[in-house]
């Protein structure tokens, strides 16, 4: 199962991290998880916190909070950086964007240019954003 494998790696890295910071127990992870990217956030969330009951020591008691990494996209013709919302996009392009992110070709077009060449830079993927703990 890909989300399984996805926490799996999120509980490793937060490890890692965890570590090189030298953190004595972990109180909260926060995941950004891109809106392109099509997980459940609060399933996700779930999957981690549940792995992390049988993790490191120091991982093992912190909260898990999920937040929304938001999409930009960068124009293939004048390397404008833009969001949905400098695009404009309606609420009901936007929810078929999210479900599949090439539909982005379809709805957008750079507000600057027009150009609908253009290539999504963020908004994809799940990383972890922040560890914070006590250091003993
Ligand atoms: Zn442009």
């Amino acid at each position: 199962m890909h989300e399984w494998a996805l926490a799996e790696a999120v509980v490793t890295s937060a490890t890692e991290t965890a570590r090189q910071q030298k953190l004595a127990a972990v109180e909260e992870i926060v995941l950004n998880i891109g809106e392109l990217q099509s997980i459940d956030h609060e399933m996700f969330a779930e999957l981690v916190q549940g792995q992390l009951s049988s993790a490191a020591a120091e991982i093992r008691g912190a909260k898990v909070r999920v937040v929304k990494g938001e999409a930009a996209f960068e124009c293939q013709a004048c390397k404008k950086e833009f969001s949905e919302q400098d695009a404009k996009v309606g609420e009901e392009e936007r929810e078929a964007i999210h479900f599949v992110p090439e539909m982005a070709h379809v709805y957008m077009r750079c507000p600057a240019c027009g150009s609908p060449d253009f290539s999504i830079v963020r908004g994809r993927g799940v990383f972890i954003q922040e560890i914070t703990g006590r250091h003993d």
